[in-house]
């Protein structure tokens, strides 16, 4: 016995169809809601069946039966074969009760939004929800109650750098399939202040080639440029996909009290977002987007943290080459790229400007430096907001309590 379709919110009258499966035929079949120790019956089989399979519909929710309330509730079904010994099968199922829809109150602040960079909205719902954040395009931030024990959420959200400049940011609250509760956010999005993306002709030469196809592919096959252009698309696409799923090891609080700090004495040779077109022998041969800042001091020097955090990634990670990532709590976490050392392991508290191993040119790196770069819910993100008190202020520790930033 199955649900034919995945059933987690029950609400006014939710449609329900269970798969029942006996040889011999159905003689019996009940259905009912348990919630707080209580049964409601919702449905009953009137009919005994021969046949071995049979699909059973019907709906259950506070439509029919009132005495539901909002939260957790089990949907259990009863069958009783036709065979001799009356056998009877049970089935049950976690549901939650939703007796109204979810709503949401958002702020009523204007949110300036600049393309790659980040922000913050805080809302209030009522009712119940499964699920709540801010969605803008495809791209989904969780929300997370208030710190501080006041009451609402927030969410700390993301409008990537490639995000269509129309698209408007929603706080939605989800009670499972179609039943979404939507919200805008009151957004200024000031068109001359937007972020100018350059583009760059990076010249690939036979060394760096091998050196890239040796160290990360020593087995490929085809001839040594397909193989270049092969880890400079899939194993760049595979290596961000593992960087955004360590979204969901983080922490549910700040877990830093200063701005984040910029790797001292470095000297940026690429930045956020930076549109690179690779050229070999004249011929342009592949295009990508540079997600972080390239940032140089001298050879193998102490790779800082840029801020307090916890470290969630300590390996090689393809093209970004042996690779730090550490969390700063609600979503957000610095990426340290290309090091010749690594000193952290998984797991390990690191403050402020601690040395975590040392710079270097592992992955795709043509020379001593380190790729640092940041992500929120796994969207790479500008960091150099993040590097400046005033917006801090301005756009987090304003709306939230945020340690060290109470004045
Ligand atoms: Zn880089």
């Amino acid at each position: 016995m199955d649900l034919s379709y995945p059933v987690s919110v029950v609400g006014q009258a939710t449609p329900i169809s269970v798969h029942v499966r006996d040889p011999r035929g159905i003689r019996g079949g009940i259905a009912y809601v348990e919630q707080n120790g209580t049964q409601y019956r919702v449905w009953e089989l009137t009919k005994p069946s021969n046949l071995p399979d049979g699909t059973w519909s019907f709906t259950a929710g506070v439509g029919t039966t009132p005495q539901l309330k909002d939260g957790k509730a089990k949907l259990v079904v009863e069958a009783t074969s036709n065979d001799m010994l009356r056998r009877t099968g049970r089935y049950e199922h976690e549901v939650t009760v939703v007796t109204r829809p979810p709503t949401v109150s958002v702020d009523s602040d204007q949110h300036y939004l600049y393309l790659g960079m980040a922000d913050l909205v805080t809302f209030n719902t009522s009712g119940t929800w499964t699920a709540a954040g801010v969605r803008v395009g495809d791209q989904t931030f969780r929300a997370w109650p208030m710190p501080g024990g006041k009451p609402g959420y927030f969410s700390l959200f993301a409008f990537a750098w490639n995000m269509p400049t129309s698209t408007v940011p929603n706080v939605f609250a989800s009670t499972g399939a179609g039943n979404d509760v939507t919200s805008p956010i009151n957004i200024q999005f000031p068109k001359k202040e937007q972020p100018v993306y350059t583009v760059h002709d990076l010249q690939i030469s036979d060394h760096f080639i091998q050196k890239v196809d040796g160290e990360l592919d020593p087995n490929g096959s085809g001839d040594p440029l397909t193989r270049f252009v092969r880890i400079n698309n899939e194993m760049r696409k595979a290596n961000n996909k593992v960087l955004s799923d360590l979204r969901f090891k983080t922490a549910d609080k700040f877990l830093w009290s200063q701005p984040f700090a910029r790797q001292a004495h470095s000297q940026a040779e690429a930045t956020f977002a930076d549109v690179r077109n690779y050229i070999y022998q004249g011929k342009k041969i592949d295009q990508q987007v540079h997600l972080g800042y390239d940032l140089a001091v001298t050879e193998r020097i102490g790779v800082e943290a840029s801020n307090d955090g916890r470290v969630v990634y300590a390996a090689p990670l393809g093209i970004y080459g042996n690779c730090i990532v550490v969390d700063h709590g609600y979503g957000l976490q610095t990426i340290y790229g290309h090091l010749s050392q690594i000193n952290v392991h998984e797991g390990d508290m690191v403050k402020r400007g601690q040395a975590m191993g040392l710079s270097g040119q592992t992955g795709m790196a043509g020379g001593d430096h380190i790729h640092f770069a940041m992500q929120l819910d796994g969207v790479q993100i500008d960091p150099k907001e993040w590097w400046d008190r005033h917006w801090i202020k301005d756009h987090i520790a304003r709306r939230v309590e945020l340690p060290g930033f109470t004045n």
